[in-house]
């Protein structure tokens, strides 16, 4: 690829990223393009656009991926040890549920959001930007007689 001394936009500089680095910030809370701005907008609402690049993140949606790979990382940390416990000292059920339940919700909510920004970043990466389908969704406008006319 021959030098570029132009600026990228930041659709393009994200194309060029390695998936490593975008994965990393995104898990950071960090615009995944820029590394500068903030990914979230709370906890776990992104943000519309990026306060550094004015790249569009709102529009992109994870959906159910960020639950899925909390779920999938917390369970496999946590359920070696579940069973550990049951066979070393076989603990009552309700120790078990007293112990374990919170440890899980706890931890998950702890990976929840860097999980959320990882998938974020990948997908920005992969080019799924919410705009797959063409152009942003527009109020449909005012009929006449309505009273917005
Ligand atoms: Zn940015």
């Amino acid at each position: 690829m021959p030098w570029d001394s132009q600026p990228a936009s930041p659709a393009e500089a994200s194309v060029r990223l390695p998936v490593g680095t975008m994965l990393v910030r995104g898990a950071m809370g960090r615009c995944p393009v820029c590394g500068r701005g903030r990914l979230f907008n709370g906890y776990l609402r992104l943000a519309d656009e990026c306060s550094n690049c004015h790249e569009p993140l709102g529009r992109i949606r994870a959906d159910d991926a960020p639950p899925y790979f909390t779920i999938l990382i917390v369970g496999h940390v946590l359920v070696p040890f579940v069973f550990m416990a049951e066979k070393a000292w076989y603990p009552p059920m309700w120790l078990h549920m007293a112990l374990w339940l919170p440890l899980f919700a706890v931890l998950s909510a702890l990976f929840l959001r860097p999980i959320k920004g990882a998938v974020v970043a990948w997908m920005l990466r992969l080019g799924l930007t919410g705009t797959e389908h063409g152009a942003p969704i527009m109020p449909a406008p005012p009929r006449e007689g309505s009273p917005d006319a």
